[in-house]
């Protein structure tokens, strides 16, 4: 009973009343302490890039890295994306940080290129507030000149929910973005609701199959057949594919055998640091 008892909070002078129950008050609670931190993150330089590979299975070589973003968080560890991507979009935060993560990439790419490593194609993960800035092209130009970044070596993932609540301008930002150079990608592909008519209009160079569809490959027949469906269609339209979550022998070779020969997931590797990254890359690569 008491875990469910309604606490009634009566503010002195007014007539209002607030019903809550103490899950929903440690809730607010740490949603509000965590947005008061994720406002000096920045200044405090809490954000850390982790690195994901992408192979080439055909070539059995390392082709791309998506960037995720992780915040070391003073008190509370490492934070997941799932833990405040959400404050940061709701409060706006997310394009001081998505310009961090683009910079942060757009180095690591230079540094790459320079220092004899492979030139992999970078992927930074784009929220829809940042698209929707009107100078958003402008900044991401300034990013690259600062940089000195080949925007040949990057790709922007979008989500379909973030360009079709208004196609015909991400339409446009899409293209500006692409006549820079850059790559692009739409990521969690058949978690959305983009009609395919727009899939054709939007500029775009590869789908990421969602891992919702990867994960029941090879036992679940649906999932079989919209993977195998998704794949047909990127080709028929010209656009590269590439797998993501692929955690099993049996789905890297599904995937061979249905010609998706890009993948990513934790069977060839999890996100990881810079440096333990590039260990890695060392190794397969003996430079
Ligand atoms: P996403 O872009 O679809 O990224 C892939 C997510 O799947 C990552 O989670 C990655 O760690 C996870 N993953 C990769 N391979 C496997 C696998 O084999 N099995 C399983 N179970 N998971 C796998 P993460 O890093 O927690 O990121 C979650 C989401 O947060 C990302 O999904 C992306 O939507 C968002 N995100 C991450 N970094 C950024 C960023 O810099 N900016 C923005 N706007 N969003 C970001
Ligand atoms: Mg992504
Ligand atoms: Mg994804
Ligand atoms: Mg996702």
């Amino acid at each position: 009973y008491a875990d469910n008892a309604l606490y009634i909070a009566k503010d002195t002078g007014r007539n209002s009343f607030h019903f809550f129950n103490p899950a929903m008050d440690q809730q607010m609670h740490e949603r509000i302490q965590l947005e008061h931190d994720l406002r000096s993150a920045l200044e405090n330089d809490e954000f850390l890039l982790y690195y994901q590979p992408q192979y080439d299975l055909n070539k059995n070589i390392v082709t791309g890295a998506e960037a995720l973003i992780r915040w070391q968080h003073p008190t509370r560890g490492l934070l997941l994306p799932g833990q405040f991507i959400t404050i940061a979009e709701d409060t706006g935060l997310i394009c001081q940080m998505g310009e961090w993560v683009l910079r942060t990439a757009c180095s690591q790419a230079r540094f790459w290129h320079e220092n004899g490593y492979p030139d992999l194609l970078v992927s930074v993960n784009l929220s829809s507030r940042q698209l929707s800035l009107p100078d958003f092209t402008a900044r991401v130009k300034a990013i690259l000149a600062e940089t000195g970044c080949n925007p040949a070596r990057i790709e922007m993932e979008i989500t379909e929910s973030s360009v079709m609540a208004q196609p015909e301008t991400a339409i446009a930002q899409l293209a500006a973005l692409q006549e820079l150079g850059l790559n692009l990608a739409m990521d969690d592909f058949g978690t959305g609701y983009s009609s395919l008519g727009y899939l054709k209009r939007f500029p775009l160079n590869r789908l990421k199959i969602d891992r919702g569809f990867i994960s029941g490959i090879p036992d679940d027949g649906n999932d079989v057949v919209i993977t195998q469906t998704i794949i047909l269609m990127a080709r028929q339209l010209g656009l590269s594919v590439v797998a993501e979550g692929v955690e099993t022998e049996a789905q890297k070779t599904f995937l061979l055998e249905n010609d998706c020969a890009n993948v990513q997931g934790f069977l060839m590797g999890r996100p990881e640091v810079v440096e333990t990254f590039n260990q890695h890359l060392q190794a397969a690569f003996g430079n």
